[in-house]
């Protein structure tokens, strides 16, 4: 008889949700670890409501399992090693590591990576107190952006500084963002870039590698607005030089799963890395709709050893049709309105807007047969979605 093999998801957030609805399909179940009841896994698999921490909660959690992966950067990576070592008398296999969870998690130790493996990054400084900050700034020179090392995500925990008066103030808001008693910042050198890309890779336990083609990304208020994939004007040598950065981090650190990596373009065509994220990635979303195989189900192909890409398209371009992503961050449009427009794919989370808040609840992926077919629809879910987007 088949037995199901059992995927636990720490964290059940629209990550989680996709994870589980690209692999139903191919016969697994999925379990969730997750603090609250009401999330958008709710409906695709077994919910645990538990705190991360929650050691009896975490032994239910993975009785049974086949392996433990997770949709959620902030968990510690404390919880992965004691699930890694205490709850089994084999070890519970868990991807992408405990290690490099610790890594992403820390803009500090991420970006001493880079530089480590060659990869280029903003000027950065570690600060502790308004004193180093004012000598980081020196070093560095202004403008550049102060960030928590920990704990921050879309934009929340950071301010640019523009001139030396704005020193005490962004000391004052980003260190009481810090998580812990003493804060740990990092100021960074702020970059004129051209634009901001992204590339989405993935190694599996058997060693093989895939690469979806570079993504063009556009934030606002410091939140993903929009993707484009392949990025507009992508070339062999662009693409060849964001894959070589990714494959460094993937075969250093013997890397399995997805992986993010966000990067800036500048005007001289060099990449640097902003960071990364051990996880699938709201910029890969496209490839739910405009890839053979989505990221979601690339990660789960991944980390259960199977074939990622059955036949890679290494005769570019890299994709068959041209993608867009609109994230919707306001209420929730009516379907026949998105469904209308052409090429126009919806994504809901099963998440409840919230007034006056920017919220991820669903994207629209937008596949065209060409680059001026796309323009024209996403012009047009532009126009008539903007209350939404
Ligand atoms: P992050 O949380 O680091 O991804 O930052 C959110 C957004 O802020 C990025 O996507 C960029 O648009 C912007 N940003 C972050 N760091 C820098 C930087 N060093 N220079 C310029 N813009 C930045």
């Amino acid at each position: 008889m088949y037995e199901c093999p059992i995927i636990g998801v720490l964290g059940g957030g629209q990550l989680g949700r996709m994870l589980a609805l690209a692999g139903l399909p191919l016969g697994l179940q999925f379990r969730f670890l997750e603090p609250t009841a009401d999330c958008p896994a709710a409906d695709v698999g077994q919910i645990i409501v538990a705190e991360y921490t929650d050691r009896d909660a975490l032994a239910r959690f993975a009785q049974g399992l086949t392996l433990v992966t997770y949709e959620f950067e902030n968990i510690p990576a404390e919880t992965l090693r004691w699930l890694h070592e205490t709850t089994r008398a084999h070890t519970l296999p868990i991807f992408p590591s405990a290690d490099i969870l610790a890594i992403a998690q820390d803009r500090l130790l991420e970006k001493q990576l880079f530089r480590l493996r060659g990869i280029g990054t903003p000027d950065f400084a570690s600060v502790t107190n308004l004193e180093e900050l004012a000598s980081a700034a020196a070093t560095l020179g202004l403008p550049a952006v102060l960030k928590t090392r920990r704990m921050g995500y879309d934009g929340k925990g950071q301010a640019i500084i523009r001139v030396e008066s704005d020193i005490a103030a962004a000391w004052q808001t980003v260190s009481a963002a810090a998580p812990g008693d003493r804060p740990e910042l990092i100021l960074e050198s702020f970059v004129q870039f051209t634009r901001e890309l992204s590339i989405i890779s993935s190694r599996s336990t058997t060693g093989e590698l895939h690469f979806y083609p570079l993504t063009q990304n556009t934030h606002r208020e410091g939140v993903l607005r929009e993707s484009i994939a392949p990025a507009p004007a992508l070339t062999t040598e662009l693409q060849q030089r964001a894959e070589s950065i990714a494959r460094g981090l993937l075969e250093h650190t013997r890397y399995v799963g997805v992986l993010a990596i966000e990067l800036f373009e500048l005007a001289d065509g060099r990449l640097l890395a902003n960071e990364m994220a051990p996880r699938v990635h709201n910029s890969g979303h496209w490839t739910q709709n405009g890839a053979e195989v989505s990221q979601f189900e690339l990660h789960i192909r991944a980390i259960m050893g199977w074939p990622l890409v059955p036949q890679q398209h290494s005769d570019k371009p890299y994709t068959l049709v041209k993608s867009a992503m609109l994230n919707l961050l306001r209420t929730i449009p009516a379907h026949a309105q998105v469904l209308a427009i052409p090429g126009a794919h919806l994504h809901l989370y099963n998440k409840e807007p919230r007034a006056g808040q920017l919220r991820k609840v669903g994207h629209i992926n937008i596949t065209a047969p060409d680059d001026a077919a796309l323009a024209h629809r996403l012009d047009l879910a532009r126009t008539q979605l903007k209350h939404y987007l």
